[in-house]
């Protein structure tokens, strides 16, 4: 985890950026959680334990190590922007319950060598690229079947 910090030490060095000891505070609470945080989701855990932090400090950090590629956006289409750890993250793609919000990682490398040669067939250079598939998860398709709309259903 302390790669996380010289990564964006290293980082706001190149481009002559301050050091802040709040943005230290909330990368170490944003790579400890993991997962897929919004900005609400991590100004709430934050401010558990730095209630001083405020939102807009924890959005321009977000920004920051974006930028600095320790955190990618996750658009999910329900406009809430989210962001992943991707220092240590091995390389997944996303299904995306639409009902419950829920994501599930899976990956196939096979996905991503035929990414590459697509690309090298568009003679393309990929720098990042993502894969999120839309849908319904189990859990949610037993809850739509037992759900008592279809009670009234005639036929
Ligand atoms: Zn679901
Ligand atoms: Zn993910």
């Amino acid at each position: 985890m302390e790669n996380g910090k010289e990564f964006l030490h290293n980082y706001i060095k190149k481009h002559g950026l301050k050091k802040s000891a709040q943005r230290d505070k909330i990368l170490d609470i944003f790579l400890s959680v993991g997962g897929h945080l919004s900005v609400d989701n991590l100004t709430e855990i934050v401010k558990e334990k730095h209630p001083e932090i405020g939102y807009s400090t924890i959005y321009r950090s977000l920004y920051l190590m974006q930028k600095a590629g320790i955190a990618e956006r996750v658009e999910l289409g329900d406009g809430i922007t989210r962001y992943e750890n991707m220092l240590g993250n091995k390389r997944h793609y996303h299904f995306v319950c639409q009902q419950c919000g829920k994501l599930i990682e899976f990956y196939d490398p096979l996905i991503e060598s035929k990414i590459k040669i697509s690309a090298a067939e568009a003679d393309f250079s990929i720098e990042r690229y993502r894969l999120d598939a839309f849908g319904v998860c189990s859990e949610c398709r037993k809850k739509n079947n037992h759900s008592p709309k279809t009670k009234n259903s005639e036929g």
